[in-house]
């Protein structure tokens, strides 16, 4: 398999150079030369499939030759040895339970993935890779943990001060070793600025081997289809495909189900469910992308005001607006209708949401009740404990914390403090040696 970037002014390159690194040079992002389509029993006989094979076979293609099958088998293996249950949450709908890795948030699979992958490509380089990354809350912990001791590897996380729930500010500044943390004084959108700044300066990358481990990384963004494959394969009602709704931000999650769609697995539509930060949902109506400031809301894996994953959906359905609306749909959720649910799923349904499932939870009972006959699946990105200076006054009670979550609370943060400064980043990351 070969990559092209979408500004089309890059040489191919394949699924390691991709990995590597990151972005194409001419700053666009990565994308496969074809979609490589399903086999016929692969999505017939999914039951008969194991977790491992399912996700082996799919993401072989992507792949390539690159990585030998066995250490591949191995890297797919870890990268999913966590439960992703589908559960019966209303009479229509279910919960896809992407949260039970390390972290706490679907996040971990894409950062495992592509931890691993990196570690192969990087054995026995003499030179040190560093991976930087902004990060709206969710992502530094699950690169942090997923490339944590991870060898010839150092990664540096910009997240935005005051910005991050308390759980997510722990996991990504109190493992140490080969993890650093920038606390950066501004927004998650000047984190990502100063990163996207950094490797675009030729200075810095002539000095350091700097790639990206944000969604916009193949490694991160491909085995995201895991999610859409296992979900399908636990889908009771064969002939009668689910809708999946995701709660989106940068759309790398959701993107991914498309893919796995586009490449024939059978989902009925997607919805992508957004909080204020309404770009996309704006878009659907409008057909003009506007990129926005982002605002700060309760889902705050979600506050991103340019996501930086839409264009590749746009390319999946080769920018043809009539096609994307066929299957895609996209709606704006506002706080107080996220919190609501949260207390009425709770107490009609026994189940607590996280603040980002229940902008999906809300998006999707919406769409069902316009679209009789149909049963869906929103994704639950996220544990609630991850987010409980939300869920907690809305529940009044306190939410245990799992086994990894409680350690981590008392441990010590260390985060070195910046402005948005580029010149003080640069100056950083040239001293971190
Ligand atoms: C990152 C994140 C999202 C958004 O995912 P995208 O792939 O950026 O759209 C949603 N929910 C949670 C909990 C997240 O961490």
């Amino acid at each position: 398999m070969q990559y092209y970037s979408l500004n089309k002014k890059a040489p191919l390159v394949d699924f390691k150079e991709a990995t590597i690194k990151g972005q194409a040079p001419d700053k666009g992002l990565y994308f496969p030369e074809f979609i490589p389509q399903l086999e016929k029993d692969l999505v017939n006989n999914i039951e008969q499939i194991s977790n491992d094979e399912l996700a082996f076979r799919v993401i072989k293609p992507y792949v390539g030759n690159v990585i030998p099958n066995d250490v591949l088998l191995e890297i797919v293996s870890q990268t999913i040895n966590f439960k992703i249950p589908v559960v019966s949450v209303s009479p229509k709908m279910f919960a896809l339970e992407m949260f039970h890795g390390n972290t706490l948030a679907f996040k971990d699979i894409g950062a495992r993935f592509m931890s691993r992958c990196l570690g192969y490509f990087v054995k026995g380089n003499d030179k040190k890779v560093t991976v930087l990354v902004a990060t709206s809350g969710d992502t530094g912990g699950a690169v942090a943990d997923g490339f944590y001791g991870v060898e010839g590897v150092q990664v540096v996380i910009l997240y935005p001060s005051g910005k991050v729930s308390s759980v997510q500010e722990k996991q990504l500044t109190t493992l140490g070793k080969n993890i650093h943390a920038l606390e950066i004084n501004g927004t998650f959108d000047d984190c990502q600025r100063l990163v996207k700044k950094a490797f675009t300066d030729e200075e810095l990358c002539s000095s350091l081997f700097l790639t990206s481990a944000n969604s916009i990384n193949v490694a991160r963004w491909l085995p995201q289809q895991f999610f859409y494959f296992l979900a399908y394969k636990q889908w009771q009602d064969k002939n009668n495909a689910p809708v999946i709704c995701v709660p989106s931000g940068n759309f790398g999650n959701i993107c991914a189900g498309l893919l796995a769609l586009k490449s024939g697995l059978p989902i009925n539509h997607f919805i992508a469910a957004c909080n204020a930060n309404d770009v996309v949902p704006q878009y659907m109506l409008t057909h003009q992308y506007q990129a926005k400031q982002s605002v700060a809301t309760i889902s705050n894996a979600m506050d991103v005001g340019d996501p930086s994953n839409f264009i590749r959906i746009l390319q999946l359905f080769d920018n043809n607006f009539q096609k994307i609306k066929e299957v895609f749909t996209s709606v704006s959720i506002d706080d107080t209708t996220t919190k609501n649910a949260i207390i009425e799923v709770e107490k009609e349904f026994d189940y607590l949401l996280d603040p980002h499932g229940a902008v999906g939870y809300v998006a999707l009972r919406n769409y069902l009740i316009e679209h009789e006959g149909l049963q869906g699946i929103f994704a639950e990105t996220a544990h609630p404990v991850k987010f409980y200076d939300v869920v907690e006054p809305l529940i009044n009670r306190k939410i245990p914390l799992p086994d990894g979550v409680g350690a981590i609370i008392n441990k010590m943060k260390v985060a070195q403090k910046m402005e948005v400064n580029y010149d003080d980043l640069k100056q950083y990351l040239l001293t971190l040696k």
